[in-house]
């Protein structure tokens, strides 16, 4: 049997906004407020970001787990 423990919640806010569908910025999205996004490692309580904007937060989502530096020597997860 594998146990399994939570260490840390990663919490995204998408943010709110809408896609521009004519023009020259046809296709992108303009927010009225940026999507953000925070690491909590529950092992060493220590919080990573908030990071805001959507290249930040794809960023952000795709790394903190493996690149976060725990304070307790835990080795990062596996990606
Ligand atoms: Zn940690």
């Amino acid at each position: 049997m594998t146990a399994r423990v939570l260490v840390g919640g990663l919490f995204v806010d998408c943010g709110d906004g809408f896609e521009n569908k004519n023009g020259d910025r046809a296709g992108q999205i303009t927010y009225r407020r940026a999507p953000r996004a925070r690491y909590e490692c529950l092992r060493c309580q220590t919080v990573e970001g908030p990071v805001s904007g959507a290249a930040a937060v794809k960023r952000f989502v795709a790394t903190i787990r493996t690149i976060h530096v725990c304070r307790t020597g835990a080795q990062p997860l596996a990606a």
